[in-house]
């Protein structure tokens, strides 16, 4: 698996890898963390096991690293056990939020804190088979500022969720917005990227979607998607709509397209019905006696059809609403270390300054 080879078939990183300094290097490591009392007994040990055997690895250069769980405001006992295990380990530290921000702002959070060389995002729940993290590792040693962790079977998830999954990569690339299919958001990025997001100052922030916009050479890395391996599914159906929306509004005006061409489809269509009563009025002498369908359907036609595109373009004004407001895309409470919590007061500066 790590054979450190990066795929130059693969479109995405085609010609564009080179070697870096061969230079030791540190990752961070940022987990969201939301009601994961269960969940995260089992998955630090891993983790820890896991880095500290690629560590020792002579195999590659990674020369450390740390694992940043932040609490994305849980209401059980997530932030004690965080502390409690930043207090053992000293690879552990936490970064707890003051709320609940929701998956993206959490990571956004763990990503705009962590100050290592390579910074890979996961999930608390192992769900992102950690193995290949051993990939990334080696893209990035070849070159690669971002390695991507794409899922290459769904079997753990539900079919419903499998088909609405890929519904949706379907209509964001209807949509315009250039994705990677299965990918959700176990990847490892450089500091070099990491730099790049930075300047990104969006509020409504949708990763997967910002992340092909950086540009930088990118290697895909597959992986199978294990079952959780304790405690609930903590995305709801509620904020799976939500990210859905928010990644189609993020990155895309063609919703706002579609209501001036719906409009003038039906103008066009209203326009031929017009000149076909016209002519059985005044050519056939028909029984033209407008019926009640004929009044009441249009309008309810049109109604309908008013209703969505205002629909549509206030999902567009909330977002320019949200977005002027300049609010913070998060609130550190506390953290487990004063280096963290120096950076968190850099960012904190940072979003000020717009
Ligand atoms: N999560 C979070 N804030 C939320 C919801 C979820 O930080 O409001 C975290 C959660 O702790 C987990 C990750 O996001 O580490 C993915 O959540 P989950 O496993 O519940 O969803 P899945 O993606 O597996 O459907
Ligand atoms: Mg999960």
């Amino acid at each position: 698996m790590d054979d450190g080879s990066v795929n130059q078939n693969d479109p995405l990183t085609a010609g564009l890898a080179k070697p870096r300094a061969h230079d030791p290097y540190r990752a961070d490591i940022v987990i969201p963390c939301y009601q994961e009392e269960e969940a995260l007994p089992h998955t630090v040990p891993v983790l820890l096991d896991f880095f500290g055997k690629l560590v020792a690895d002579p195999g590659n250069r990674l020369a450390g690293f740390r694992v940043i769980l932040v609490d994305d405001g849980s209401s059980d006992r997530t932030w004690p056990i965080i502390s409690a295990m930043a207090e053992r380990h000293p690879e552990i530290e936490g970064v707890k939020l003051s709320r609940n921000f929701g998956h993206q702002s959490a990571m956004l959070a763990g990503l705009m804190i962590a100050d290592a060389d390579v910074v890979i995002t996961m999930d608390a729940d192992l769900q992102d088979d950690i193995a290949a993290v051993a990939d990334m590792i080696a893209a990035y040693e070849d070159g690669s500022h971002l390695a991507l962790g794409v899922r290459n079977d769904r079997s753990s998830d539900s079919t419903k969720k499998e088909g609405s999954a890929v519904a949706y990569y379907r209509l964001m690339r209807l949509m315009g917005a250039n994705i990677v299919e299965n990918h959700a958001d176990f990847r490892l990025m450089s500091r070099t990227a990491l730099d790049a997001l930075k300047q990104y100052r969006e509020v409504n922030v949708f990763l997967r979607g910002l992340i092909p916009t950086l540009g930088f050479p990118v290697k895909l890395v597959y992986f199978k998607r294990n079952p959780r391996v304790a405690g609930e599914v903590k995305y709801t159906f509620r904020k799976l709509v939500r990210l859905a929306l928010d990644g189609i509004t993020s990155f895309s005006v063609m919703p706002l397209r579609m209501i001036a061409f719906l409009g003038a489809l039906i103008f066009a269509g209203t326009m031929i019905v017009t000149l076909l009563f016209l002519y059985l009025y005044f050519a056939e002498r028909g029984e033209v006696v407008p019926g009640w369908a004929s009044t009441v359907l249009p309008m309810l036609f049109l109604g309908g059809v008013q209703l969505l595109s205002i629909g549509i373009l206030g999902e567009y004004v909330g977002m320019v609403y949200l977005e002027t407001k300049r609010r913070p895309r998060f609130i550190v409470e506390e953290t487990t270390s004063r280096a963290l919590a120096e950076n968190a007061a850099l960012e904190a500066r940072r979003s000020m300054q717009g």
